[in-house]
């Protein structure tokens, strides 16, 4: 802790007090080992600053009652987004990253980042309701570039290539934006949901599409080049050679996705099945074909994580997604993967539902944000 530059010790402070796991100065001291003069330095810029405020008195143990601290009720609020190919969820946080209010706008992104963009600021301003916006975080549907914030190759987005999403919108607010892709964000809303500054998981959103986020001791893992957790091109073996969007056949993509399930079911002549919802639904409804492809779907995702639990040992998989909501599914993956991992690797493995929901990806967004709150040094 001695090395630990100013911004750091007071970003530590911040997160402590914000996530309620400290409340006093003296707390604070005994938690980071900081000496008490530090302790009182920092939290005096971060009162200053607005975003923490002193509360009452907390119980006395002798000395001085200690003054209790807690984030500024009227510190302001983090904005997020998480764009989707139809529709855009834009959510209000406090600065401990809860979300406050949400909202749902249809949205096109196929008609470029600025008329999207400023649909997106509309809904902020109203949400923010005049509040002080301390940063912003969104979420975007493909690979991200996190250095300049914008889009890379993306396929279903024209327009959007090597346009400055993060740039744009800090020259609005004039505050720190963090920007990533969906599947990185949904992962980071989970795990500190779960697990906050430590620990390790992978979480997998299986829908119409399959992508991944790995959090690695509480911080995303985006790898060399941002590829990191991209396990829907895994070649999954006899999984025949269904051509798939990226060139190759037999993708992960191509067996074990929401598009597959609906492309299986047509080919057995289920040509009123168009979407995934329906055959999810189907499958609820124990229809056995449909009940058949969606557990030799989830044999097959088992089958790719494995190769990856095994090599990475997180301590949970979560699974989000329209399919996670099926048992079936979440049975057939969590039974492929206790049989084909080593049980060092699966004794405290947990493999579940993800627990943020459709919300996955706005805290995500926030906790991202709020990693990179501008902070007094
Ligand atoms: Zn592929």
């Amino acid at each position: 802790m001695a090395q630990a530059s100013p911004v750091d010790e007071t970003r530590r402070i911040f997160d402590l007090v914000a996530t309620g796991r400290a409340r006093s100065r003296s707390e604070l001291a005994a938690q980071l080992g900081v000496a008490a003069s530090t302790i009182g330095l920092r939290v005096q810029a971060l009162l200053d600053a607005g975003l923490l405020q002193e509360a009452g008195d907390g119980t006395s143990r002798g000395g001085r009652r200690p003054r209790m601290l807690r984030i500024a009720e009227d510190g302001g609020c983090v904005l997020t987004a998480d764009l989707g190919g139809g529709h855009a969820r834009i959510g209000r946080h406090s600065l401990s990253g809860a979300l406050e209010r949400v909202a749902t706008i249809p949205v096109d992104l196929t008609a470029g980042p600025e008329p999207t963009l400023s649909a997106v600021c509309e809904v902020f301003d109203d949400l923010a309701g005049g509040a002080a916006v301390r940063a912003i975080g969104v979420g975007l549907p493909g690979p991200v570039d996190i250095a300049t914030g914008s889009v890379d190759q993306p396929s279903r987005m024209p327009g959007w290539p090597g346009f400055r999403v993060g740039e744009h919108l800090r020259e609005r607010y004039g505050v720190h934006v963090a920007v990533d892709n969906d599947a990185n964000l949904a992962a980071l809303g989970e795990h500190r949901l779960q697990f906050g500054l430590s620990e390790h998981s992978i979480t997998v959103k299986a829908g119409t599409a399959i992508g991944s986020g790995i959090i690695v001791d509480g911080h995303v893992h985006r790898g060399a080049t941002g590829a990191a957790g991209d396990i829907t091109h895994t070649r999954i073996d006899g999984s025949g050679d269904i051509p798939c969007s990226c060139g190759n056949t037999g993708c992960l993509e191509t067996v074990a996705s929401g598009a597959s399930l609906v492309r299986q079911m047509r080919e057995r002549g289920r040509g009123e099945v168009t979407t995934t919802e329906h055959v999810l639904g189907l499958a609820r409804d124990a229809d056995p074909v449909a009940t058949t492809l969606v557990r030799t779907a989830g044999t097959h995702l088992g089958q790719a994580l494995s190769g990856v639990v095994n090599f990475f040992n997180p301590h949970a998989v979560y699974l989000t997604g329209s399919m996670s909501a099926s048992e079936p599914f979440l049975a057939a993956v969590r039974s492929r993967v206790y049989e084909a991992c080593h049980p060092l690797v699966t004794q405290r493995l947990r493999i579940e539902a993800a627990h943020t929901g459709a919300d996955a990806i706005v805290l995500g967004a926030a906790r991202l944000a709020l990693d990179g709150l501008e902070l007094p040094a």
